[in-house]
């Protein structure tokens, strides 16, 4: 039988040594077919920007419209140079980032994660 083609939303840095990592993760984790991808350098300093916020909002919605993706991860990540901060200034940015992706009220799962020195994904609670 065909695998059902599901679709998440994955909103990070451009970076490319964590792509692999995110996709990886959300295919163990979630049963993801497809992961639809927004990228910004350090991104996740980006949501207290409201111009930036409608940008990347926009771009979440015909993920969640048109592909019909059951949740939304937004992360951010070690040795950024986009947003070169300390790893607890990272992780209040994704904590502010889920709020406001939920805000959005898509009724589907927000994951915050940080992704560290092993490029692994640590779930931010
Ligand atoms: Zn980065």
């Amino acid at each position: 039988m065909m695998k059902e083609s599901v679709f998440c939303t994955s909103i990070s840095c451009m970076d490319g040594r964590i792509q692999l990592p995110i996709i990886n993760w959300l295919k163990e984790n979630h049963d993801i077919s497809f992961v639809d991808t927004i990228t910004e350098p350090g991104i996740d300093k980006m949501f207290d920007n409201l111009d930036k916020i409608k940008e990347i909002k926009s771009k979440a919605l015909i993920s969640v419209n048109k592909h019909g993706s059951k949740l939304v991860i937004v992360s951010g990540h070690d040795d950024c140079a986009g947003n070169p901060v300390s790893k607890s200034e990272h992780i209040d940015q994704i904590k502010h980032a889920v709020s406001v992706i939920e805000s959005w009220q898509l009724s589907i799962k927000i994951i915050g994660a940080w992704v560290n020195q092993n490029w692994e994904l640590e779930i931010i609670e």
